[in-house]
């Protein structure tokens, strides 16, 4: 298959090239996790293919049931929408916004208009990929053609590159070599003109006041944002990613993009921010920051091969993760930022504050839940997700499991150590007395370890014991495995 990203999916219903009753075309955009104007297939494929279009967003109840909804996200959402009514008024056009099931809204919207075809991208969940599968019945039952674009959400879509005999890569590393050699499509014009038809009614669009966030210290979401930050980060920043991105004392948070928001809700096509990179490059820069955007197509491709990983281990490994009271104490604490692991409470914290978490405390925190405490990764997976303004079901659900050892990582018994992390990444325990301030007295990499205060030093300080000696912590789940 083409991966150049722009190839599309089209229902069988026959192609006019004028509408039936020689009045106007009329296409109906759905917008859902791709909430941009520039490179978007579907938005440039109608508006070449019909004269008025309807771009349209449903707010679906389902989307909330199903967990993908959380404060953090709703607040970045309502953001987003209006970034992209104003990039479509801006062109003449406007955002129609309605509340209900996507595929009786899309419908509705069809009857109320007359539009003959409707274009949306395609999703790697098992949810968008239901919707999908209703809303192409549908719509063939009102004679309308459906069109779904893949490429939008990722640059290599989920099944373009496979290896001999399987239908998705389990390792990384292969992945990326096929991937890397894959042509990359430029990148889409956003549309100069779109016409929405008058009489289309909207629903006012949320603003972000009326859907608080619950992380004070939340970024600001759209598209403009995305683009204003993808060019000022690659100018100033993208070169001494390579060396910078596992730095968590990085006291102006450059060193790494913090574009992850603005993929999650599409306000940023991933094909554009490769192009851009390799546009900047080349250098170890771009090839570092290039390659950890294919992971987002690495999972995404396990994904949609392997739904059900949202919520079963990916490689079971029969683990008997702890339950009860004393487990249900060290979930509270890890999750509270009180582990008395300064670096693993720092990243919690970052966490509950900006709904953001840098990738190396991620990793940090979710190796010591997992494995130095022992609670199953589906406890944090979930934390992560009510939180998480990029929270994803693909790459929070798998980054997860590639933690716990139940996912694609190659080494699943490895264990972080919460306090030779922070020494490596934090060398001077700037990151951690940013975001525990309860330590901010303890000078340079002292304040890791603050267990090693004695007496009168130590009851200068508000902050706990750790939950569990790592030595015990590591025992325990080495002989957890061991009875494997
Ligand atoms: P940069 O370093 O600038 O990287 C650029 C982009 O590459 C990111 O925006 C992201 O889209 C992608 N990327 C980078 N690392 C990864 C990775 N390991 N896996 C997949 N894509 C990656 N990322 C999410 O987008 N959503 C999540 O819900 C999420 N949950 C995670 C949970 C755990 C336990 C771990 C260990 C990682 C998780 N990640 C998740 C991956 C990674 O931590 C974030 O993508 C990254 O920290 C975002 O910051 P950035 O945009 O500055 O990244």
């Amino acid at each position: 298959a083409a991966s150049s990203g722009s190839a599309s999916r089209t229902s069988a219903t026959s192609r006019a090239s004028a509408a039936p009753d020689g009045g106007t075309r009329t296409a109906v955009v759905l917008f859902t996790a791709d909430l941009r104007v520039h490179d978007h297939p579907p938005l440039h494929a109608a508006r070449r293919s019909a004269d008025a279009l309807v771009p349209l967003f449903v707010r679906d109840p389902a989307v909330d049931r199903a967990g993908f909804a959380a404060p953090n996200r709703l607040a970045f959402l309502a953001d987003c929408l209006a970034d992209l009514d104003g990039a479509l008024r801006e062109r003449g056009g406007r955002l129609v916004l309605r509340t209900g099931d996507t595929v009786a809204e899309v419908c509705r919207v069809v009857r109320e208009t007359g539009a003959d075809e409707v274009h949306a991208a395609a999703g790697c969940t098992a949810f968008a990929r239901a919707r999908e599968a209703r809303l192409r019945q549908a719509l063939e039952e009102h004679g309308c053609r459906l069109t779904v674009h893949d490429g939008v959400d990722s640059v290599v879509p989920p099944g373009d590159v496979v290896p001999h005999g399987s239908d998705h890569f389990a390792v990384f590393s292969p992945y990326f070599r096929r991937w890397a050699d894959q042509p990359v499509r430029a990148p889409l014009p956003a549309p100069r003109t779109v016409r929405v038809p008058e009489d289309v009614a909207s629903e006012p669009l949320p603003s972000r006041a009326a859907v608080p966030a619950v992380s004070p210290g939340l970024a600001a979401g759209g598209e403009s944002e995305a683009r204003r930050r993808l060019r000022s980060w690659l100018s100033r920043h993208l070169d001494a990613y390579e060396d910078r991105h596992d730095v968590l004392d990085d006291r102006a948070g450059d060193g790494t993009s913090r574009l992850s928001p603005f993929l999650h809700f599409g306000a940023l096509s991933p094909t554009e921010a490769v192009h851009r990179a390799r546009a900047h490059g080349p250098g170890a820069g771009a090839d570092a920051f290039v390659r950890q955007l294919c992971w987002r197509d690495f999972h995404r491709q396990v994904l949609a091969a392997r739904p059900a990983v949202a919520r079963d281990d990916y490689r079971p490994r029969h683990d008997h993760w702890r339950r009860g009271k004393d487990a249900e104490a060290d979930l509270a604490a890890w999750r509270e930022g009180r582990t008395g692991y300064p670096l693993v409470d720092a990243g919690m914290r970052q966490l509950a504050h900006e709904g953001w978490m840098h990738n190396r405390a991620r990793l940090v925190t979710a190796s010591f839940l997992t494995k130095t405490l022992y609670v199953d990764w589906r406890e944090g997976a979930r934390h992560f997700l009510d939180l998480l303004v990029d929270g994803d079901v693909a790459n929070n659900q798998l980054n997860w499991q590639w933690v716990a050892g139940t996912g694609t990582d190659t080494r699943p018994n490895r264990v972080l150590n919460p306090v030779r992390q922070a020494q490596s990444h934090d060398p001077e325990g700037t990151y951690v007395r940013h975001w525990v301030p309860e330590l901010a007295g303890l000078e340079g990499a002292a304040v890791h370890e603050p267990w090693r205060l004695t007496g009168l030093d130590r009851a200068g300080f508000d902050y706990p014991d750790p939950v569990v000696a790592l030595a015990d912590g590591l025992a325990r789940f080495r002989s957890a495995r061991a009875a494997d």
